[in-house]
């Protein structure tokens, strides 16, 4: 029997708002432990929350992007619990009336277009930070760092609509694309503004009941979670087939040994009495307030792809890796501008401007290369002043320094060689040079025609046109004989 993977995702994502949700303290990453803290963040008795209403206005914009119904007076709620990092006993969330439900995404996987369900989105706050291990002569403690505590986070949950781990990949990177596009989230997943829990269970194929879940908490990558849930439906599957049952628990990615590990039953699952939250009243949107958001979303990481297919005609792939981010996509309108040959310029950017990128992980904006520049490259091959070989020589240069191709190619005297008495002094010297490459061409071996552009190329270190030389050599060498 044939089984299908069933998937829900509740992905965390830190608003990058500057003071917390509920006070004033900064949330700036990476502060000494409990700098930024205040008698309300810290949970001490009587303070009072107030709502910051940037907060508000992020969670609308991912509302409104993720196609959601935005609830007018949605509500905050107690989630208690007890852990030490957590001062006031209880995390301030939202429950049965969430900012924001019903939304869709769509999401592209392998060229096939999937919808995917946006259950909710709604508000809460950040829990503190516990450092285990030691420190000074202190061994064996736990500290705790609240500088966390109260930073804004939404929480958007998905309908088990997702069907395969690369499928998963495909939303959280969708989502991503959206919070980077909005600029409302850094998506650092290594500092954790971003994570996600992901609900699985497997199923017969065709069956539509929905089998009992595990939920794999807290991935912070995208190769974590692919793993782990590769991993968590072939465990399933192999239960199933075993004749066991998959029980309702919680598991946890131990990416060392590559596996899932049970870390709570049902039983143990938490009770956490949510009851709504009456230092807070509901959080009021006014119509007036959506309709200014709405006219202030940016394009979207989809509607751009869609338009550089139909304004640029390039394929979807290039399209979707291209928009994937705002200044990559930015980057690519301002060359094509200045180079209006959109599938070359696209063809650049995948494959020499993103190897580049990707090998130190960066962002086209942390990056010496300009629009300027990289058409300036295009528009010297184009005008035959270089070879594309070079081309990519001088790629490389004015992406590590910044310099301008004309200044690069000034200096090398890397102008391309197109003067055909030039060319043809070299043709006659790589001929008279292989007598008997020659005799075999002539043979019928006219696949040899490469071996001589070759010599060519390499004798004028790739300077010669090849185009020209092409030519030279059909008009030099003696006809093959069939
Ligand atoms: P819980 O009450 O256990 O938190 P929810 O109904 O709130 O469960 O769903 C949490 C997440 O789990 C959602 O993303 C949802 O789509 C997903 N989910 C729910 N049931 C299943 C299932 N049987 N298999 C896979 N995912 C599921
Ligand atoms: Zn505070
Ligand atoms: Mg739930």
């Amino acid at each position: 029997m044939d089984y299908e993977a069933v998937i829900g995702l509740e992905v965390h994502a830190q608003l990058s708002t500057n003071t917390k949700i509920f006070c004033g303290c900064s949330t700036e990453f990476g502060g000494d432990p409990n700098t930024q803290v205040c008698p309300v963040c810290l949970g001490m008795p009587g303070v009072l929350p107030v709502l910051n209403r940037s907060v508000v206005e992020f969670a609308l914009m991912m509302g409104m992007a993720t196609n959601c119904r935005i609830n007018t007076g949605s509500r905050f709620a107690r989630k208690n619990y007890f852990y030490p990092d957590l001062p006031k006993g209880y995390q301030i969330s939202q429950y049965e009336l969430p900012l924001a439900c019903q939304g869709r995404l769509g999401v592209n996987v392998n060229g096939v277009k999937h919808e995917i369900g946006i259950t909710r989105i709604h508000l809460e706050e950040d829990a503190g930070k516990l450092l285990h291990g030691e420190e000074g002569d202190m061994v064996d403690y736990s500290f705790v760092d609240l500088n966390r505590a109260g930073v804004p986070l939404i929480e958007i949950v998905t309908e088990p609509d997702i069907r395969s781990s690369e499928e998963a990949v495909a939303v959280i990177k969708a989502l991503r694309d959206i919070l980077l596009y909005l600029e409302i989230c850094d998506c650092n997943m290594e500092e954790g503004s971003l994570r996600c829990d992901a609900n699985v269970s497997v199923r017969p194929s065709g069956e539509t009941a929905l089998g009992t879940k595990a939920e794999v908490k807290n991935m912070n990558s995208f190769k974590f979670l692919k793993n782990a849930l590769d991993y968590e439906i072939e465990r399933q599957i192999e239960l199933i087939k075993d004749g066991g049952r998959v029980i309702q628990e919680t598991r946890l990615w131990d990416s060392g040994r590559g596996i899932t590990v049970s870390m709570r039953g049902k039983e143990e699952a938490h009770d956490y009495r949510y009851f709504p939250e009456p230092d807070l009243l509901p959080v009021p949107v006014e119509d007036s307030w959506i309709e200014e958001i709405k006219d202030k979303l940016p394009e979207l990481p989809r509607e751009k792809a869609e338009r550089f297919i139909k304004d640029y005609e390039l394929p979807l792939y290039d399209a979707e890796v291209i928009t994937a981010s705002k200044n990559l996509a930015e980057f690519y309108e301002r060359c094509v501008e200045l180079f209006p040959q959109p599938k070359t310029v696209s063809n650049w950017i995948m494959a020499e401007l993103l190897r580049e990128l990707n090998k130190e992980n960066k962002d086209i904006s942390e990056s010496a290369m300009t629009p300027e520049n990289l058409a300036g490259i295009l528009i010297l091959i184009d005008k035959g002043t270089i070879s594309g070989k070079i081309a990519k020589g001088i790629f490389e240069e004015v992406y590590g320094t910044g310099k301008s191709p004309e200044d690069i190619v000034k200096e090398k005297g890397l102008v391309q060689i197109s003067d055909d008495d030039a060319i043809r002094a070299v043709v006659e010297e790589v001929l008279n040079a292989n007598p008997q490459k020659v005799d075999e061409y002539k043979g019928g071996k006219v696949g040899l025609i490469g071996f001589f552009v070759g010599q060519v190329m390499r004798k004028t270190s790739g300077k010669a046109n090849p185009k020209v030389a092409n030519e030279i050599l059909q008009e030099l060498l003696p006809s093959p004989e069939t």
